[in-house]
Order: C-alpha cells, then structure tokens, then sequence
C-alpha cells in the first residue's frame, strides 16, 4: 500500500482500511495546523489506486468500512470520488462505507445531484473538520469557511442522506471565548444534527501561525480550565438524540466517550471531577500541546 507522508486519520478509524486517493491537504492553511506543511498537495493515479486495492483484497480480505486518505479527500471531484468507489466495490462487494475527511469548502464544490450520487456509491460518514460554530473563532483560525457555510452545507448532506462526523476544537477561540465558542457549537450540533462530535483541543505545533501569534501576543490561549469549561458547557448544551460523543483525542486533558444525551450527566461529571483534582496551577495556566 503506497501512502505519501505521514498520514492522519480519525483515531475511531483505527482499525479501518486506510487506501490514499491524495496527498496533503489542498487548504493546507488553517491557522493552527502544519500536518501538512511538508507535502505538497497532488492527486493519486487511479492506477496506484487500483494497484493498493488489489494489494488491500490479498492482505485483508473481506472490508466493510475504508477510509480514503489524505487530508481533504472529498475535494476529489464528484466524477472521480464515483470512479474510485466503483474500483473499492469491485474489489470489495461487501464494503459498507466509504468514508473520508470532507471541508465544508469541498462540500460546497458538489451539486445536490452529486452529493446523491455519491451517497448510492456508499460514500457517507464524511469527518468534517468544523472546529466552531463561532463565525469569529473559524474566520482567526483561517478554515475557509463562514458558520452560514457550515449550517447549509451540512444541510446538503442531510438532504443527500449522507452522515457527518464533526469534529471540534476546545480553546480554539483562545482566553475569554470558552462559553461564547460552546453555545454556537452546540448551536450548529443541534440545527445540523450531526452523526456524531469529535473533540480534539488546540496545540501551538512549532511553525503554526497561531504559535507565532502566541509568541507575539498577538492570541492569548484558554487557560485548561477554561477549555474543560468550554467541553463542559457543549455537552450541557447538545440537544441531539443517541449521539455519539468523543472527546477521547490522545491530545486532551480528559477522556470523554458516551452518548448523548443518556451520557450527559456522567459526561459533565467526569470534567467536575477533572477540575476539583487538577492542581490550580494547572488549570489556571495553559497546557502545552505541541504534539498529536
Ligand atoms: S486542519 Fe485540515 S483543512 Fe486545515 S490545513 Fe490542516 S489538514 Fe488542511
């Protein structure tokens, strides 16, 4: 199997079959993020793609669920995403879902008749990396999306049938916005009904725009209290039914895993029970994150 640089994938992915249909990321400027710093965007050759397939059916067998990498894979034009799913069933008839990182940019390249088509090729599940639901907090970490964008865009994948993993970032809207940040994720979450939140929280990686706007002091970071504050008053305020909630991404302070909104209250006591045994120093300072 042919991957090109280091390859990410969401960590409840992890024992998904990984098959690369780019390399990099075509945004690749997102404030806070240098994953793809290294490698230039491209788009793999449908015969390499074809090739790891073969490779995949004598290594593993059977696959229900596979995850295209890289970064933004569903930036793939429509035509495309059908032709690689095309090969995936060819050599997988069982396979269940194709799934894939998708921005809300890529989602807006696709017409609804696309977005259908794609959903009959067993294309669903899509990770949208969200971040906020605040205009403001998306707009300083350089997405390229608006919150408008987020809430139509994944209306458009509701109405095409296809389920949207969200994931979000705690701290990112940095010292002072932990609530504000909360109540409009958490907005976003119900209106758009998504499948299921990830929860990761922001690193200042060496190189990052957002680390030099540390550095400067230009971006004053969340303190961690106020990131498990931030965690705390979501899953408060998440309305949606029977949804998975994981807020266990290795680069946490706590590990969060439930449903909501059975969950919720174990949920909300596992961040009180992190607050009252972290020493104040802790809490009141800003935990580095230099690492996924
Ligand atoms: S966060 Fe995702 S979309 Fe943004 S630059 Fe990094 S890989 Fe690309």
């Amino acid at each position: 199997m042919k991957y090109t640089g280091t390859t990410y994938r969401p960590p409840i992915e992890a024992n998904t079959l990984l098959l690369q249909v780019t390399v990099g990321c075509s945004h690749n400027s997102c404030s806070f993020c240098t994953m793809y710093k290294d490698v230039p965007f491209k788009i793999e050759h449908i015969q390499q793609i074809e090739k790891d397939l073969q490779e995949a059916k004598m290594l593993y067998g059977s696959q229900k669920r596979i995850f295209l990498v890289n970064a933004d894979a569903f930036v793939l034009s429509a035509r495309r995403l059908k032709e690689i799913s095309a090969k995936i069933i060819e050599y997988f008839p069982e396979m269940e879902v194709i799934t894939m990182y998708a921005s809300i940019k890529n989602i807006m390249g696709k017409s609804d008749q696309d977005l259908i088509e794609l959903r009959n090729m067993r294309i669903n599940d899509l990770w949208v990396g969200l971040e906020s639901g605040s205009d403001q907090v998306i707009k300083h970490l350089n997405k390229g999306h608006t919150s408008n964008n987020a809430y139509e865009q994944l209306e458009r994948l509701n109405k095409a049938g296809i389920r949207h993993n969200d994931i979000f970032m705690m701290g990112a809207g940095g010292k002072g916005k932990a609530i504000e940040s909360a109540a409009a994720t958490a907005a976003l979450i119900n209106k758009s009904g998504s499948n299921l939140a990830g929860v990761t929280s922001l690193g200042f990686f060496p190189g990052s725009q957002i680390a030099k706007e540390v550095q400067n002091g230009a971006f004053e970071p969340a303190t961690e209290l106020e990131i498990l504050e931030e965690e705390r008053k979501l899953i408060e305020l998440i309305e949606v039914e029977n949804m998975p909630f994981y807020g266990d991404h290795p680069i946490n302070a706590t590990r969060l895993v439930g449903i909501l909104p059975q969950d919720k209250d174990r949920l909300i006591a596992d961040i009180d029970a992190a607050i009252q045994t972290t020493d104040s120093s802790i809490l009141n300072g800003v935990t580095e994150r230099t690492t996924l």
